[in-house]
């Protein structure tokens, strides 16, 4: 297929002129912020630097990092910096990870977000002849508002659907077919056995892309959905702070995700020391926004780890790539002393021919950390004997010991125990923290 974009000139941009465009708008942006945020003004002014300091993104690293923390004191409206009267929208986070962080947007604000939607749609391979089935959730989420938006800009048709509702997703589906699938990576693996439970093999349906973020998901998963599904399935990263998803989209290399770079400064640092990081190093990604007027965060720190890739890409594209977050520095569990992400029990899961669909229980008992994981096996997987499910207990706990180098007592449970997930899964229940 070749490559299609939504915004070619900005899309393929020669670095050089990115990195201009980079330097004009920053010089800008915090000026804006500066004006108009006095949260941020303080933190430039504890830190001995003022707009006249920066003069392109060399400069960059001299401003004050931003955390969810701030976000959190400076609830609901200390991080405005327009009048209120100018914004059009209030998004909220998930609150996945504690009390959720509202986000505002002007109309511009909204257009650059789906306009940043768009491009990841027509990476995909949508165009207005799609028909695109939105199951994010709609509402506070940023999922279904972002993608819906985008849809409507590549001018596709667009099922407004919201998540959950799984028979009505698979009627509708099928009736006014569905070209393009936007959900969670879990909710579409859902989606995929809920059609093969209904006797629809893969080529019933008329899919041919998904487009799934919001939560880390492993290559192995990616294709159990794609064969699943019959379809090509693309990751795409973002998170409210930084307006939604669309900050990051997967070409058709699926070699990572291409950062949209004229709207945002990527780094990464240390995330135990802030130090910004050499080309190519694993660390936390912070994001820098230079076109948002409402809520313009600099040096946003995400907790999301990866590594930044900036060769050139075979799709045309010019802006960065970062890896699959392989989680967030706060998902990161450590157990017995070890640094342990779901994604990596996941991965040997699938391998070892399970579906994902699992979840990992961590207590303490004794001053010991106790390391519990439960799959759910399939139907034809549990007629096997108790011996044999013994046996295979045995076998993925090995498996799973010698990726992490300590093992967990695995449970295989019956299909259909585990509580699926129509938007982002829960795969970690940490009693540990009930305790302290
Ligand atoms: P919350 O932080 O409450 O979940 P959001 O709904 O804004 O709030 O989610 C943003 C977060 O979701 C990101 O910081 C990241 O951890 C995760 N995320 C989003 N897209 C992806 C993706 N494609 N892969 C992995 N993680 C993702
Ligand atoms: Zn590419």
């Amino acid at each position: 297929m070749e490559p299609r974009y939504f915004q070619k000139e900005i899309e393929t941009m020669p670095r050089e002129q990115l990195k201009q465009l980079q330097s004009e708008k920053l010089v800008k942006q915090v000026r804006h912020v500066y004006d108009h945020v006095p949260y941020y003004r303080d933190l430039m002014d504890k830190k001995g630097v003022t707009p006249d300091d920066i003069h392109g993104i060399e400069d960059l690293h001299k401003l004050p990092f931003l955390t969810k923390a701030d976000l959190r004191e400076t609830y609901p409206y200390g991080m405005l910096a327009v009048p209120l009267s100018d914004c059009v929208r209030i998004q909220s986070t998930s609150g996945t990870t504690g009390k959720r962080v509202i986000a505002y947007y002007t109309q511009k604000d909204v257009d650059l977000w789906e306009d940043c939607c768009a491009r990841a749609l027509v990476a995909a391979g949508t165009d207005k002849e799609d028909v695109v089935q939105v199951c994010y959730g709609y509402g506070l989420f940023t999922g279904g508002p972002g993608l819906n938006g985008g849809s409507h800009r590549v001018g596709s048709l667009t099922l407004p659907m919201s998540s959950g509702n799984t028979e009505r997703q698979i009627q509708f589906m099928m009736d006014l077919k569905s070209t393009v699938l936007c959900c969670t990576p879990s909710y579409a693996a859902y989606i995929a056995e809920s059609l093969k439970e209904q006797g629809y093999r893969p080529e019933d349906n008329c899919l041919k892309a998904g487009i799934f973020g919001a939560e880390p998901w492993t290559e192995e998963m990616r294709h159990d959905i794609e064969a699943g599904l019959g379809i090509k399935a693309y990751d795409i990263y973002g998170l409210t702070e930084t307006s939604g998803p669309g900050v990051a989209f997967e070409c058709a290399e699926q070699k990572g995700m291409h950062i949209n770079e004229d709207h945002f400064i990527a780094e990464i640092i240390d995330p135990d020391t802030g130090e910004v990081l050499p080309e190519g190093s694993r660390g936390e990604l912070v994001f820098t926004s230079l076109d948002k007027e409402a809520f313009p965060l600099l040096r946003y720190r995400t907790r999301d780890i990866c590594v930044l890739n900036p060769l050139p890409c075979s799709c045309g594209r010019t802006h960065v790539r970062m890896s699959k977050p392989m989680g967030r520095s706060d998902d990161m569990m450590i157990i017995r002393g070890v640094n342990v992400f779901p994604s990596q029990i996941e991965a040997v899961l699938l391998n070892e021919g399970y579906a994902p669909n699992y979840q990992i229980v961590v207590d303490r008992a004794k001053n010991n950390d106790t390391f519990d994981v439960y799959v759910e096996l399939s139907p034809e997987q549990f007629t096997d004997t108790v011996s044999g499910i013994t046996a295979r207990e045995k076998a993925l706990a090995g498996a799973i010991r010698t990726m992490l180098g300590i093992g967990p007592i695995v449970h295989l449970v019956a299909p259909k125990t585990i509580a699926r997930s129509e938007g982002k899964a829960v795969r970690v229940i940490d009693k540990r923290k009930l305790h302290d």
